[in-house]
């Protein structure tokens, strides 16, 4: 049996199931198969209208959406209204990006001859998603899958599954029967999923160790595969930036929704001469966050995911071997709380400062010049987001070219997505195509090129 429990009161069980086994994940992909003539043959106007229905019911639902997501994952309030939003606007976006010309046409060769390019649905895509952003996420790959023509059998987080139901059950009710399949559990019903000869691409989010085992399945398989996985996100701050809008930033990149962001800012480095005075403006701004109930609307912080995520933070900061300049420490109460901590260190292989925490956690560390900064800010194995904070446009320009990031921001937070560009990183954090906008797109259709001659 698998349960779900709210991370703020852990004796509220949100949701309990036993994982599904091959003979149900057999079902839904069999369902979804045999669903996909009729909705390719919909056409896309119909599955567009389908998108906008589903964008309306979530939009007319968002309270329950929105509390749900506060109950079952710990988000703040403001925030888990903020995804709900956000996935309502990205249904109504494929509703549109559904009707862009699905191809080309090209000069032909001979006379009375069309050379055409046409884009179809692959399939039956298997859809993986985390926890912490359980409405969003599977939003952005399930809403262009489903537009494009595609069916999905999607598995949300074993730690986030009534969120996954009431996303579900909204989406299924605007659908022909079948195309959006769902199976729960965890590793096993995942790998059962992968390992269906039928499923034509899987779409994952999680973690690296994860997300590196499905992409070699998918590659022992031959089928698609995109991989979006961890970040350890750093802002660098150069002398000339403005150190009191740069430390509000990062604290709240850092440390809002207890860190649990793929693009939260884990690293700070500061060049030389702003390190100390950058460094106490930024443990006074960490402080002034409020960690409270995930309910309260001035919360920022909120608990973690789950005892294990608290335990493992807890002990990353005792072996990182630096300083803990504020934090590291759990609050009173049955919720797992952690509070924002902010680790000074000197060695860069500081497990802080080298390894996804994915909690209230971050590592600050001084750097002699921006040369040094970016080697340092390059030293990791992930490169999803990193940051810039300064005011010089040679500066800017430089970091922007040398940085390994697939998400670069300047003078802004780490954190922060926008659905209608490309989203993905480099090195371990990315594996396979970009997702969201219309990159989407390339990811969920395939391009035939057809000749059509009239003959002699
Ligand atoms: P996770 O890797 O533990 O799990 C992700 C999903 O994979 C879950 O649904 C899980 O049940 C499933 N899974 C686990 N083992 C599997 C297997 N062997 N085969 C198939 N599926 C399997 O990640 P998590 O703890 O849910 O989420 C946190 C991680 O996700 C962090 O590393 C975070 O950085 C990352 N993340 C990345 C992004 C991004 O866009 N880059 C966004 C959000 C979260």
């Amino acid at each position: 049996m698998i349960r779900s429990l709210n991370p703020d009161s852990p004796s509220d069980v949100v949701d309990a199931f036993e994982p599904d086994g091959p003979e149900a994940i057999d079902e839904e992909v069999q369902r979804a198969r045999a669903s996909l003539e009729e909705w390719r043959a919909s056409g896309a106007p119909a599955r567009s209208r389908a998108m906008n229905a589903i964008s309306r019911e979530l939009e007319e639902r968002a309270a329950e959406a929105a509390s749900l997501l506060v109950r079952e994952v710990g988000k703040p309030i403001t925030e888990a209204r903020a995804e709900v939003s956000r996935a309502v606007a990205i249904w109504r976006y494929y509703a549109q990006i559904a009707l862009l010309p699905d191809g080309e046409t090209y000069p032909a060769a001979g006379p009375r001859q069309w050379l055409i390019t046409r884009r179809y649905a692959v399939g039956a895509c298997a859809v993986i998603t985390p926890w912490n952003f359980p409405m969003v996420i599977p939003t952005w790959k399930m809403a262009p899958a489903l537009a494009f023509g595609n069916a999905v059998v999607w598995k949300p987080s074993p730690e986030a599954t009534a969120c996954g139901r009431l996303l579900a059950d909204i989406a299924d009710s605007h659908l022909t029967e079948g195309v959006l399949g769902v199976v729960q559990g965890d590793a096993e019903t995942g790998s059962a999923l992968l390992g269906h000869a039928d499923v034509a691409a899987v779409s994952f989010t999680g973690s690296v160790p994860v997300g590196k085992q499905v992409a070699v399945e998918a590659a022992r398989r031959g089928m698609r595969v995109q991989c979006e996985m961890g970040g350890q996100n750093a802002s660098l701050v150069l002398a000339d930036a403005d150190l009191d809008h740069a430390a509000s930033t990062i604290a709240y990149a850092a440390m809002g929704y207890a860190g649990q962001k793929c693009t939260a800012t884990s690293r700070v480095i500061v060049e030389e001469p702003a390190y100390a005075e950058f460094r106490d403006r930024l443990v006074a701004a960490i402080e002034g966050l409020p960690i409270v109930d995930p309910r309260d609307e001035a919360c920022v912080v909120g608990p973690l995911i789950s005892d294990r995520a608290r335990a493992s933070a807890l002990e990353a900061i005792v072996q990182s071997g630096g300083a803990v300049l504020t934090g590291g420490t759990t609050l009173e109460g049955e919720g797992f709380y952690l509070c924002p901590t902010l680790v000074e260190v000197q060695d860069p292989s500081s497990p802080v400062f080298a390894q996804e925490v994915f909690a209230p956690v971050a590592a600050i560390i001084r750097a002699a010049s921006m040369d040094e900064g970016i080697r340092l800010a390059n030293t990791v194995e992930y490169g999803l987001v990193a940051a810039l904070f300064s005011r010089d446009v040679g500066r800017i320009m430089d970091f922007s070219d040398r940085i390994e990031a697939g998400l670069i921001r300047v003078n802004a937070p780490t954190s922060g997505v926008d659905f209608h560009a490309p989203f993905g990183g480099t090195k371990s954090s990315s594996f396979g195509p970009r997702e969201q906008g219309l990159a989407a797109r390339e990811f969920f259709t395939e391009s035939r090129t057809l000749l059509i001659s009239a003959g002699a």
